[in-house]
């Protein structure tokens, strides 16, 4: 048994919930989905983003300013511009967003930015980073390592709790291994069991596990299904076009419609996929 003091489970039932916005919730009945492109491209792209996504819902809008990129001479995100994207779009259609933070230097400007700070899989082990994202007052989306045991996943979660921040989630997004095939293998028991020995919410990203458009789907519906507390899904309004992670963005109705296939799947689970308002809510919104 894992010795983390602050993320074990001190009874049976011991969940945290981790309030996002005044009716944004993870760790509760209803599915937390953050849903967005790899990258801040332009302000027209988020906003096209935004738009259609309300109608899925999508509760969180995701996008990368600063992308870790295995190449230095592939696209690094557009920086400090991409945050006030971010923020410009968050602003004008009211909805909560996530993005990384690589490093000690970028915490004050995501933090000025964004609603949730993004920890990536390349940066699980720096502790210092988790450190210092322990001392913000975000909720922290803590990626599992690319090649990280669970106790390892679970030991970077406690870095964060032990200064001070108690809203951690936790995300599986696929680990390495021999199969080439997909971009990473989806490990749900991994959800399992930080579901049983936390009592931390944990989501699944599918895309990067995946690596895939075509798998992306099933791969959400199934992590659903294995008792993931939300999900955190690429998608792109012209998938081909993506800047990064092309071959994995799925289009926006391809969204809309993946977040409908989970109906049937959380209620199985007893859980709840949120209504999705009527386009005459949104344009009275
Ligand atoms: C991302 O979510 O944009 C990302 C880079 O993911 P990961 O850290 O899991 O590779
Ligand atoms: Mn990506």
């Amino acid at each position: 048994m894992i010795e983390a003091k602050l993320a074990a489970k001190s009874r049976a039932d011991h969940k945290t919930k981790i309030r996002i916005s005044e009716q944004i919730a993870v760790g509760s009945e209803e599915i937390l989905i953050i849903g967005g492109p790899c990258s801040v491209e332009s302000l027209e792209q988020m906003e096209q983003v935004a738009s259609h996504l309300a109608l899925a819902p999508v509760q969180v809008l995701r996008g990368g300013a600063y992308k870790p990129r295995t190449s230095p001479y592939s696209f690094q995100g557009l920086g400090d511009a991409g945050l006030k994207i971010l923020a410009q779009t968050s602003q004008r259609y009211g909805i909560p967003t996530v993005t990384e933070v690589m490093s000690i230097p970028q915490i004050e400007a995501v933090v000025a930015h964004a609603d949730l700070l993004q920890i990536g899989s390349r940066n699980m082990h720096n502790f210092e980073l988790l450190k210092a994202v322990g001392k913000t007052r975000k909720p922290i989306i803590l990626k599992r390592g690319l090649a990280a045991t669970i106790e390892e996943f679970v030991f970077a979660a406690e870095y964060i709790l032990s200064q001070g921040n108690p809203q951690v989630i936790l995300c599986e997004r696929g680990i390495r291994s021999f199969d080439t095939y997909t971009r990473n293998v989806l490990d749900l028991g991994a959800v399992v069991a930080c579901k049983q020995m936390t009592h931390l919410p944990v989501i699944v990203d599918p895309s990067h596990a995946a690596g895939k458009r075509e798998l992306v789907a099933s791969l959400a519906r199934a992590a659903i299904a294995a008792g993931a507390d939300g999900l955190a899904i690429e998608c792109h309004p012209e998938p081909s076009r993506s800047m990064s992670d092309a071959r994995q963005a799925l289009s926006l109705p391809e969204m809309v419609e993946l977040v409908r296939s989970l109906r049937p799947v959380a209620a199985a689970v007893g859980r709840r996929v949120a209504i999705a308002p009527t386009q005459c809510q949104l344009s009275a919104a």
